[in-house]
This record gives C-alpha cells, sequence and structure tokens, in this order.
C-alpha cells in the first residue's frame, strides 16, 4: 500500500483510513470475481479493474493478470452509488427536532457533524450525492465540498445547491414571524426571485432548488408556493446561469408548473395526476420519490392508523409513475433520517414493485444523467473508479447493499477499522 494519498482521520471516535492503492506510476489492478455488467442487470466473472489514479484505463479478464493489487474476494462488485437527495447539514429528526436544528444549532456545529455524515454515507457505498438544501446552514455545503475536493475531509463527491428557494411566509420555523430565521432563502416576486438564483450560483450552487409547493402550517395541506411565472423566471435565471433546476412538490398544481416551467427533477410527486405524468415523461423530468424519509417520517411520529395510509399512498405514486413510464432517480432524503441508511430508498423502491435491477439504476446510471456526470454511475474504460463491494448478490436480493465489504471513490479506497469503524 503507498502512503501518497494516504489520509487519518477520526470519525465518531473510530479510526478509519483513506488509501490509493494506485499512484502515478504505475495502473491500480483490482480483481473483481463478480462485476455488474454495463447493462446493470448482470455479472461479468473474473475481471480486473485497471486504473490510472481516478480514472478506469482498462477491464480485463483475470487471466491476463499474474496479480492484481487488491483482490475483493468471493463478493459482487458494482458501481459506487449515488444519492440524489441528501441534507448532509441535517441530523435525525427523532434526534433532534428540525425547528431545533435550524434555530438552537450553530452553522459551525452542523458543518463539522457534516463531515461525519459524509463519511457514514460513503460508507455505505454512496460515492456521490446531490446534497438539495443547507436547511438554514447558508453555503456549508459549498464549504464542505470544497474540504472534501481539496483532500482535508473524507466524503461523497458533492453536488451543492445551498439555501434553496421558497415564498416568503411558506416555510419554517414560524412561517408568519419574518423575525425568526428560515430554513430555506424566502423570496417574493419575480424580481427577488432572479436575485436569490443568482447569488446562490455565484456562492457555488450547482443546482438551484426550488419549493414549488409547501403548507404554510404544520400540518396544514401542501399548496403551490409560486406562479408559473415566477417558476419560469426562475428556470430561466438558472439557466443563464447554467445551473439545472430540481423542484420539492407534492401537489398535482405544484408539480404541472414545476414540470411546465423547466425543471430537470420532481422530488417527493407523491400526487401527480395521470396528465401531469405523462407530461413528465415527455419531457424526460425524472421523478425523486424519496420513500425513505417519507417511511421515516411516518415512523418517528409513531402513529397508528396513519402510518399505513401514508404509506400506502407513497406506494400508489410510485407505482402509478411506473407505469406512467417516467424515469425514476433514487434520492433517499437521508437527513430526515440516519445518514448511511440511504439504501432503504432503494429497499422500498423494490417492495413497492421495481426490481432490484430498476432500483440499482435508479442509484447509478440514472442518477448519473441525472447529474451529466456520464463518469459516474457504471464501471468502464474512461470512467471515474467507484467501486462498492458487496457479500451479496443485489439482483437476487436488494438487501445484498447492507452488506458491504469495501468502497473505492474514484480510486482511492476507503479502508475501515477491523471492527468495521
Ligand atoms: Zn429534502
Amino acid at each position: 500500500m503507498n502512503s501518497a494519498r494516504t489520509m487519518v482521520l477520526l470519525a465518531c471516535g473510530a479510526l478509519a483510513v483513506l488509501a490509493g492503492t494506485a499512484n502515478a506510476q504505475r495502473p491500480g489492478t483490482w480483481r473483481c470475481k463478480r462485476l455488474l455488467a454495463e447493462d446493470g442487470r448482470s455479472w461479468r466473472e473474473d475481471i480486473v479493474v485497471v486504473t490510472l489514479l481516478s480514472d478506469i484505463v482498462a477491464i480485463e479478464p483475470a487471466s491476463k493478470h499474474e496479480a492484481v493489487d487488491r483482490d475483493f474476494g468471493d463478493a459482487w462488485v458494482i458501481p459506487g452509488l449515488i444519492d440524489l437527495h441528501t441534507h448532509l447539514l441535517l441530523k435525525p429528526y427523532d434526534q433532534m427536532t428540525w425547528d431545533d436544528q435550524v434555530l438552537r444549532e450553530t452553522t459551525e456545529l452542523r458543518t463539522l457533524r457534516a463531515r461525519v455524515h459524509g463519511i457514514d454515507t460513503l460508507r455505505a457505498g454512496f460515492v456521490a450525492i446531490r446534497d438539495l438544501g443547507t436547511e438554514g446552514a447558508g453555503f456549508a455545503d459549498v464549504a464542505l465540498q470544497r474540504a472534501i475536493d481539496e483532500g482535508l475531509a473524507t466524503g461523497p463527491r458533492i453536488w451543492t445547491s445551498t439555501r434553496a428557494i421558497v415564498r416568503r411566509g411558506w416555510y419554517g420555523p414560524s412561517p408568519d414571524d419574518p423575525a425568526v430565521p428560515k430554513g430555506a432563502q424566502t423570496v417574493e416576486g419575480e424580481a427577488e426571485i432572479r436575485d436569490a438564483v443568482r447569488a446562490q450560483a455565484a456562492a457555488g450552487a450547482q443546482w438551484i432548488k426550488v419549493y414549488a409547493d409547501y403548507r404554510k402550517q404544520k400540518g396544514g395541506a401542501a399548496e403551490p408556493t409560486f406562479a408559473l411565472d415566477e417558476l419560469g423566471a426562475l428556470v430561466d435565471e438558472a439557466t443563464k446561469a447554467g445551473l439545472p433546476v430540481a423542484a420539492h412538490a407534492t401537489t398535482d398544481e405544484g408539480i404541472r408548473r414545476a414540470v411546465l416551467a423547466g425543471v430537470r427533477t420532481i422530488e417527493h410527486g407523491g400526487g401527480a395526476s395521470e396528465a401531469t405524468l405523462r407530461a413528465m415523461r415527455e419531457r424526460a423530468v425524472v421523478l425523486v420519490p424519496c420513500l425513505a424519509a417519507n417511511e421515516a417520517i411516518v415512523l418517528q411520529a409513531g402513529r397508528k392508523g396513519p402510518i399505513v395510509d401514508s404509506l400506502n399512498a407513497a406506494k400508489a405514486g410510485l407505482q402509478r409513475a411506473l407505469a406512467a413510464g417516467v424515469t425514476i432517480g433514487c434520492g433517499s432524503n437521508a437527513g430526515v433520517f440516519r445518514h448511511g441508511d440511504n439504501a432503504r430508498e432503494l429497499e422500498l423502491m423494490v417492495a413497492y414493485g421495481m426490481t432490484p435491477a430498476q432500483a440499482l439504476a435508479s442509484a447509478t446510471t440514472v442518477a448519473a444523467g441525472v447529474l451529466g456526470a456520464a463518469d459516474l454511475g457504471v464501471v468502464r474504460k474512461g470512467a471515474r473508479c467507484g467501486l462498492v463491494v458487496l457479500g451479496a448478490d443485489p439482483l437476487l436480493d436488494i438487501g445484498a447493499l447492507r452488506q458491504v465489504r469495501a468502497v473505492v471513490r474514484e480510486g482511492d479506497e476507503l479502508w475501515l477499522r477491523r471492527d468495521g469503524r
């Protein structure tokens, strides 16, 4: 093991070491007894992935190699996973309410904690994330992204969205009281919408997130926030800055306006009508259903009857979208629940009717497409070397995603202590 790119770090009181197996002088060679094929539905056997720094330069039969740098043994190797909807600046709501996190915690503490959340995410096999809103922590996602890119911190590759944009008076804490700090940037009217997009782009946002609908009060029903023209202005300003838009939307009208305005993804999206789902398919808008967060919220609330109703509604929403031919992307909304449990999203996709191969695609090729990152989500020559080594076959049982033995992110393997921490 060379030490050129070795870092020692402390996380949760435990020691983990990140070490590179490749260096500038020679390629790295990684033997996979089974490697997920590019079709995402079958295994290639006895393969060696050859890397140079972070890039895959060849995929070859193991018989061509007398020795390798790393042999993963009797395992199933898949591309590094991608989560399209996380909140690294949040911790689970059953540990501290969202209001308390926004109002009572400092951005400094939340940022330090987010660093550990990033490690937990990476350990679970998620090598890249789109972080959809710092929820009151300003531009801390950009700071963390830069720290990771500079090698100061370990974590997934991050696509940032910074503060998120919502209509004034529609987002907590205390929506009606402008004196109370808010979990997103609040705006009113087209001029402020355009200003907010420009400010977030200047601060390092790579996506703009907008709340196309929301509830005005806790427990209330969601209503569309912005007029179609206003959403159009937001997408226009984002497009000028070269940024795509993700829209939180749960109501049919909120989803419909966001889709017509030109957003790239709909987050949640359970209330879409058949006509709106058709529009999503025609415009290639990807649905990110956030099933795991929905489940977590009802479980955290500890309710009895409504749990079933809410879960059934999420299940029905996903099934209607699938039947309508809408593309589904994996976004768990981790942060609402524990970072590192991101694979729960894929387990629920399969429980609700997707095949394991479809679920894996949602977190690999589909997600890479949403991010415009053709070098992620697939193991092939020319791609970044992201690998997740599993102890069981995820095409047979998606629960195998919980048996992560090793993770390689851009040519660096995350080394865990023997006790798994
Ligand atoms: Zn979210």
